[in-house]
């Protein structure tokens, strides 16, 4: 079994959906994962909001807009008519039932039932495709088996049982529809797996049925050496290993969701990054081999971090300093990425600032507090072992003109993390980029 997911661009259009039709190998065991089309996320964000915020008015007219685009891709999906009034039906319940929390109740549980209409939109409507050409293929309800527990995470144990149920019920059946994202929570709402979270979805449905390989198809030729977005001249990679995949996703490469290369690590399943507007071209593989050449594989930037200074003028002395510090985090489930010590203080980083005021209020306890905010942690990861020699020297070279907040090297062999102020991050970038890899 292969599990192949199309991301939001390669599903955005009705043209764009025909094509991946045609990327579907016929007759293999498949688990297709799909996103929303592009924007629709977005937008959904958006009408909740106004939802949340009582003006019924503009998520109606956001409403009727989305609903609108719909009935042209219908129109241009389908060519048989009883179809295209199938796909029209479709589109009017699920945008009906959005608009019927103008006149209902809001909350943040509606929020996420609003948020799951665009996945179960671009299932529903390219399983139709897929029907009116003659592919057979069952549209597998992800909130039938996608769950996570209630610490957020993935409930692995219930996704592969039931995933596997749900499956048995279609025996002979090899071509299976599903949609990304979205999941159920622990006591059973609708939920999802954060921004971007389809990836994780095929990574979670690999891991479930051990599948053989996980493709992730989305719209550039695999994982580049920086991010294409800010820099100019990047090339895609290869191959990578799990653990840089995972540093590189973690770190802010946006191709991928941060947490999604850990289940298929797990269970040692590659993940081929491919790009459907050039299926031709090879794309990066993730596997447990490095290209291990003793080089910089990539380099990444993962935004709107927030850094905290402690300092504490008894720290040398005061041994269980850093236990109370990790304490405070731990109380308030709040990640520490990166972290810098001195003989008087400690410097971390944190992206989840929900509880922040209340964690400086805990952390003055112990000293002095500094918190700045809208920095960047700026990741180059790589076989920094065999690279080592004059590889610092040459990062330091490239950012020699921006003022680096914190360094965190030695952590792994393969990754060197720098934070720096938001606003010096396209430079640092572009920067790093031409001293090494031109
Ligand atoms: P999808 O909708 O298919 O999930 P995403 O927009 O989530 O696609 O991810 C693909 C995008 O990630 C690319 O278009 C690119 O702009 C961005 N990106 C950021 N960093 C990288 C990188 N290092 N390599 C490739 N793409 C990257
Ligand atoms: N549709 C969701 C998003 O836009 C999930 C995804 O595309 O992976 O974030
Ligand atoms: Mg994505």
């Amino acid at each position: 079994m292969k599990v192949l997911k199309f991301g939001g661009t390669s599903v955005g259009s009705a043209d764009r959906m025909k094509k991946v039709a045609e990327l579907i190998p016929a007759g293999e065991p498949l688990i297709v994962v799909l996103s929303a089309m592009a924007g629709t996320t977005d937008r959904l964000v958006e009408i909740a909001s106004c939802l949340y915020n009582k003006d019924h008015t503009q998520a109606g007219d956001k409403i009727n807009r989305l609903e609108e685009n719909y009935f042209q891709v219908v129109g241009e999906l389908f060519s048989v008519p009883s179809y295209r009034k199938k796909g029209k039906e479709l589109i009017h319940s699920h945008f009906e039932y959005i608009r019927s929390f103008t006149r209902d109740l809001f909350t943040m549980f509606e929020e996420k039932v609003i948020l799951a209409q665009g996945e179960l939109i671009s299932t529903a409507l390219f399983h139709m495709y897929l029907e009116e050409k003659g592919v057979p293929a069952v549209l597998l309800p992800a909130l039938h088996f996608m769950r996570i527990d209630k610490d957020h995470e993935p409930d692995e144990f219930y996704i592969r049982e039931n995933l596997q149920r749900e499956l048995e019920k279609y025996p002979g059946k090899r071509l299976f529809i599903t949609q990304g994202y979205i999941c159920r929570n622990a006591f059973g709402d609708i939920d999802n797996l954060k921004r971007g979270g389809s990836d994780y979805t095929a990574s979670l449905i690999g891991a479930a049925v051990k599948a053989e390989e996980i493709q992730i198809w989305t719209d550039v030729d695999g994982m580049h050496n920086n991010d294409p977005r800010y820099v100019k001249n990047t090339r895609p990679v290869e191959q990578l290993s799990f653990e840089e995949a995972a540093e590189l996703a973690y770190f802010g490469a946006k191709i991928l969701h941060p947490t999604s290369i850990q289940p298929a690590r797990k269970f040692n399943i590659p993940v081929r990054l491919k790009n459907t507007l050039n299926p031709a071209s090879q794309g990066t593989l993730i596997s447990e081999r490095t290209a291990g050449n003793g080089r910089i594989t990539a380099i990444a930037a993962k935004d709107s971090i927030t850094a905290i200074r402690i300092k504490s003028t008894r720290m040398l002395l005061a041994y269980g300093f850093l236990r109370k510090v990790f304490e405070i985090f731990e109380s308030y489930r709040t990640p520490i990425d990166m972290i810098s010590t001195s003989e008087v203080g400690i410097s971390l980083t944190i992206d989840q600032t929900e509880f922040l005021e209340k964690i400086v209020k805990e952390l003055k306890k112990y000293g002095t507090v500094e918190v700045d905010q809208n920095q960047v942690i700026i990741c180059v990861v790589g076989d920094l072992i065999a690279s080592n020699r004059g590889m610092a020297f040459r990062v330091f070279q490239a950012l020699r003109d921006i003022p680096i907040r914190m360094i965190s090297y030695g952590g792994s062999n393969h990754n060197i993390s720098l934070l720096i102020a938001s606003a010096h991050k396209v430079k640092a970038l572009q920067s790093l980029n031409d001293q090494l890899f031109q």
